[in-house]
Formats: structure tokens, sequence, C-alpha cells
């Protein structure tokens, strides 16, 4: 049964294309797919935009579990919505929504909770299938199973998303965008606004000036910060930095004899007030947390590390600093109301999106994106599903 639809598919498996990822890291191989129909509490969006974020890039080259394959990657995008499953009433065909990686069920005490963007009803997970039914929507033309990634799967034209994930938002917002809100621009602005709360005259350091690192900055700026610092092995990135407010660049392959946080606590004289880890690596967290000054530095953790990483801390060390280390899932930002007042701001010229979007391919070029990301050329390459 389908719920408040009329278009012609509604209800019937739609044939389309996808880009599939077959083995890790070998080259997404573009096919015709069949996306079902969407099933209870279910959406089936046309994507306009999609764009490629480093965690498709780490998923895309994982080799142990949580990967599997055949898989259908991309989480950042913004669609129209195409039919609705049973039980769907918060949006109609032909709305224009944005997936999101974070569920928001907006019943559970964290969903209503001011506190907390981590559903307990839908916890985030790695699962390859839809989350209400431990199935998947996508099967190839020859009736196998290909496998959905953080519950959104944007590389294809159609594809099936919980209305837990999905945000509606103004068509007025151009979808090359709309898309970056979705998931690395709406996670950086939201980890200086919401995680940290980072104070007006405040020094911050971001380790890896990406789309996520420079949405920091982009945030730390709007809350009034008067020094960001950007760490970057990439020389580039120093004056691509200065465009998103970035003050000051260390490059750790030119620092001599001296750590990356010796640097900056010569710096601030005495350490950040605030360090964000936007790369993924264990030994980043640990040299933003040398960075931090003692009684009230906060290190902020975005990167996504492999599975097994681990953190380690001298007790001691914790005892003594005062210094707190916060995880920073989607920038502590709740995807149902939050994404709506940075698509505002950004309406109202108060934030900058244009800037991230550094290159724009046709979806049969979706593998440029992966190139371009792995060479650290782009920020955000928007992919055009149908232009
Ligand atoms: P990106 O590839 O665009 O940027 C990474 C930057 O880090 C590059 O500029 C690179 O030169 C730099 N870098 C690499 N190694 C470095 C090192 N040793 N020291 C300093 N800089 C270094 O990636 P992105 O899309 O900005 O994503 C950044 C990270 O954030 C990834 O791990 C991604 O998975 C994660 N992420 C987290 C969330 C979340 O909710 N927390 C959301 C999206 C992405
Ligand atoms: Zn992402
Ligand atoms: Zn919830």
């Amino acid at each position: 049964m389908v719920g408040n639809s009329s278009s012609n598919t509604a209800g019937k498996p739609i044939r389309c294309k996808a880009a599939i990822v077959q083995k890790p890291g070998e080259p997404l191989v573009i096919e015709d797919v069949i996306v079902a129909p969407p099933k209870q509490r279910e959406v089936r969006i046309k994507v306009i935009c999609t764009s490629l974020c480093h965690s498709d890039l780490s998923f895309w080259k994982l080799t142990d579990p949580p990967a599997i394959y055949p898989r259908i990657l991309g989480h950042e995008a913004v669609g129209i919505v195409e039919s609705v499953g049973e039980g769907v009433h918060e949006v109609v065909e032909g709305d224009t929504v944005i997936p999101i990686f974070l569920a928001d069920c907006g019943e559970c005490t964290d969903c209503l909770s001011e506190k907390s963007n981590l559903c307990t009803k839908f916890p985030f997970s790695l699962s390859p299938w839809m989350e209400r039914e431990e199935t998947s929507r996508f099967t190839d033309i020859n009736g196998e199973t290909l496998y959905h990634f953080l519950s959104v799967s944007s590389f294809s034209e159609y594809t099936v998303v919980d209305i837990a994930h999905l945000t509606k938002i103004d068509q007025a917002i151009p979808p090359n965008r709309a898309c970056l809100l979705s998931c690395g621009v709406s996670t950086g602005l939201g980890a200086a606004w919401k995680t940290a709360k980072v104070e007006a005259g405040t020094t911050v350091a971001i380790f890896g000036l990406g789309a996520i690192g420079l949405a920091v900055a982009e945030g730390a700026r709007l809350c009034g910060a008067k020094r960001i610092i950007g760490v970057d092995v990439n020389q580039d990135k120093c004056e691509i930095g200065k465009k998103f407010g970035v003050t000051d660049f260390v490059n750790p392959g030119n620092c001599g004899d001296k750590t990356v946080s010796q640097i900056i606590t010569e710096m601030t004289g005495g350490g950040a007030d605030y360090c964000f880890e936007c790369v993924g690596m264990k030994s980043l967290v640990h040299e933003a947390y040398a960075s931090c000054r003692k009684g009230w530095g906060k290190v902020v953790v975005l990167g996504v590390d492999h599975p097994q990483s681990m953190l380690t801390f001298n007790s001691f060390e914790v005892l003594h600093s005062g210094k707190s280390i916060m995880g920073s899932f989607f920038g502590g930002l709740k995807p149902k109301s939050d994404i709506r007042i940075l698509e505002k701001r950004y309406m109202d010229k108060e934030i900058r999106l244009d800037e991230f979007v550094t290159h724009e391919v046709d979806f049969k070029d979706i593998n440029k994106a992966f190139d371009l990301m792995t060479e650290g050329k782009s920020l955000r390459c928007v992919i055009w599903m149908n232009k």
C-alpha cells in the first residue's frame, strides 16, 4: 500500500542508474539497478545533487567489516520526493528534502532533548540495510542484493530513505549548495556552534583543512573567535584557509624539531581554547589534546578513524590538565530543526556555502570526484545526477 503519492511510478519498482562499488578501492561502475517502492515510514527520492565526503572515500577503501559489497555509497545529497510509503505524513511528492545519516525520530528522550542529536530509537549504525525491516531496497538487474550506506545511498538516481533521516527544506536554495548541508559543511559549522560553543575573543586550532575543518573555521568566525590556527600537511591549504578566516597556518612538515603542539602552545601562550580534529587520525587527537590550554581547553573529535583505532591518555595527565575531549557527530546538530536554521542563514548571506564547491561533475564522471579528493585538490565536488 502506498501513502500520499500520485506519481506514475508510485508503488512500482524504478529502473535507473546507480554507481556501484564492487570491490574496495576499485572505480565505481554505473549500472542499471532496480529501486523498490518505499515501505512503511520510508520515502523514495529522486536525487538531484550529491557531493563526495571523505567518509565515502574511507568506506570505499575499507577492506574489513563493517565493509560490505556490492554497495551504493553517497550520503551528502538533496532530492525530490517521488513517492512515500504507508504512514508518511511529514512530506509529499514534489517536496525538496535533504537526507541525513543521523536519525531524528522526534520521540525518544534524546531527540526531545536539546542536549543531544543521538537518537535512541534509531541509533547510528553502519548497517547495510533499511533500519526498520533490515532489508535492502536495491537489487541489480539479475535480482542480486545491493547494500545501503549510512541510511542514504545517494550515488543512485533514486534512493529510499527512512522518514527519520529526511529533512524538508525550502526549494529556494540551489541544489548544488543544499547538498552541502546534508553532511560536511553542517558538521563543521555545528561543531563550533553547538558542540564546542566557541566564545567570542577565543583562539581555535583546526587540524585538517578539508571541508569539515574549513566549516569549523567558518563557524568559529561566526561565533567571534579572534584567532583561527589551521594545521594541514597540504601547503595549498594555507591560501585556501585565509578565504575561510584562518589567521595562522602550521604545516607539520615545516616545524623543524618541534611538534605541532609545541608550536601552537608557544603561539598562543599556553594552548588554544578549542582544538578540532578534522582528519581522522588518533595521533592528531593526541596532538590536539596537547595543543589545548590546561584548565578549560576543549578537544572536539570530528575525524573518522578506522573502527579499531584506540585513543590512550595518561590518567594523571587527564586529571591534572582539566581539559575536555568531546565527540561531535554531525556537529551536534539536530537534523530536523538545525538544518533549516543553517539554510536560512545561508539565504540571508550570513554563512558561506558557495566557496566550498570547488568542482562540479556529471554523474557519469563520479570517479573524478574520488580522484580529486584523494589528490587533495577539492573541498567539495558536486555530482549532478541529471543536468
Ligand atoms: P578532506 O579529505 O577534504 O580533508 C582532510 C584534510 O586533512 C586535507 O586537507 C588533508 O590535507 C588534511 N590532512 C591529512 N593528513 C593530515 C595530517 N597528518 N595533519 C594535518 N592535516 C592532514 O576530508 P573532509 O571531507 O573534510 O573530512 C574530514 C574528516 O571528517 C574525515 O575523517 C571524515 O570522515 C570526517 N567526517 C566526520 C563527520 C562527523 O559527523 N563527525 C562528518 C563528515 C565527515
Ligand atoms: Zn559525510
Ligand atoms: Zn530519537
